[in-house]
């Protein structure tokens, strides 16, 4: 499959694996993946479209089966994109050949899964466990560098404990640490949070938190966790295989966790942000309209409407509106309520 790559200001993309420091972190459009079996074709991703910004955290929000863990796997190179571009750290995804993807995963991005078995040696130590990648990757620093990577998770007292030793949040943080031993650029986490208690997940969520602003890593999360998604700047909603939707926080909400930051009330989480503001508060919902002016109206506002997923509206515009309405047997003029209302406005300013 050839690279139709536009050619950017800042750069081609490399299909060698090496490490690229310009342009967006994920650069995603139209991206499509289909799975295929021997019965039947599964389209997972259905032209999806996502920017993420080098430095960014960000979350992915998506009911079950709506493609979040085919974007991510796609993203870390654990599998192909069948169609559509993907450049990740200035890497063209879909050109990119066996060997130059493989050091795709070891160097540019570390994996998250909710379910820790899949990365984690029960038998082993926290310590052995961080150290056996390296030592297979014939660092000889694989000690001390281990070490260094607990403590930057916050387990140095921890470190020789077997597994099940550890609590799932731990464990959850020694899988950080995994994915951190190579100093991948982007961190990519599956429902981290997915099977540990509220408190842990708190604590996870507030550690790749640090790493964002510590090491500058990209992390993008995948969360079924109101909460933690709601302490994100951004958060991505996909829905059947498409982002649909996007949260940004509000100003208000984000200068009340810096300040509550500043304040040293680090875990704004646990305790401060709970009380806090409500998600609908916190953050504004923006419609994606992609670039060949598709769009996902929100299910809710169709419902209140009793419209159907399928069909046909009649879209007029109205003094720099854009009305979509039920198309219904010709009423008598009483219309303008039933309608789904866009308003087109420019640089977000009325
Ligand atoms: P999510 O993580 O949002 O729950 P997934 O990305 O796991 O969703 O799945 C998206 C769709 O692709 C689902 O319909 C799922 O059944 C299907 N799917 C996922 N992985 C495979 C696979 N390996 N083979 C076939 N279908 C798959
Ligand atoms: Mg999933």
């Amino acid at each position: 499959m050839s690279g139709a790559v536009p050619v950017r200001s800042w750069g081609a993309a490399r299909t060698d694996g090496a490490p690229v420091a310009t342009g967006p972190m994920i650069d995603c459009e139209n991206l499509v993946k289909i799975y295929k079996t021997r019965d039947f074709e599964v389209l997972a991703l259905q032209g999806l479209d996502l920017t993420v910004e080098r430095g960014e955290m960000m979350a992915i929000i998506g009911n079950s089966g709506s493609g979040k863990s085919t974007l991510l796997n796609l993203l870390g190179g654990l599998d192909r994109p069948s169609a559509g571009r993907l450049l990740v750290d200035g890497h063209d995804l879909l050109a990119i050949d066996d060997a130059a993807r493989a050091e795709y995963k070891r160097r540019t991005v570390g994996f998250v899964w909710q379910n820790n078995a899949r990365n984690l040696i029960p038998y082993l130590t926290a310590q052995q466990n961080v150290e056996a990648p390296l030592i297979l990757d014939g660092r000889r620093d694989g000690r001390a560098r281990a070490r260094e990577l607990l403590a930057r998770v916050g387990l140095s007292d921890r470190r020789n404990h077997h597994l099940h030793q550890l609590s799932g949040g731990e464990q959850q943080r020694v899988a950080i640490a995994i994915a951190l031993a190579n100093g991948p650029g982007l961190l990519l986490a599956d429902e981290p949070t997915g099977s540990v208690d509220k408190h842990s997940a708190g604590v996870i969520h507030d550690l790749f938190r640090e790493l964002n602003r510590e090491l500058g890593v990209t992390v993008v999360i995948v969360t079924h966790d109101r909460q933690l998604s709601r302490r994100v700047e951004r958060v991505v909603a996909i829905r059947d295989g498409r982002t649909s939707s996007e949260f940004r926080m509000t100003h208000g909400y984000a200068e009340e966790l810096a300040r509550l930051a500043a304040l040293g009330a680090s875990d704004a989480s646990s305790g401060a942000a709970a009380a806090g503001p409500s998600p609908v508060e916190s953050h504004e919902e923006l419609v994606v309209l992609d670039r060949t002016g598709r769009l996902q109206l929100p299910r809710e506002y169709l419902e209140a409407l009793g419209v159907q997923g399928r069909g046909m509206m009649r879209a007029e515009l109205e003094e720099g509106r854009i009305v979509l309405k039920p198309r219904e047997p010709e009423a008598d003029g009483a219309g303008g309520v039933d309608g789904v209302e866009v308003q087109f406005v420019e640089n977000g300013k009325p």
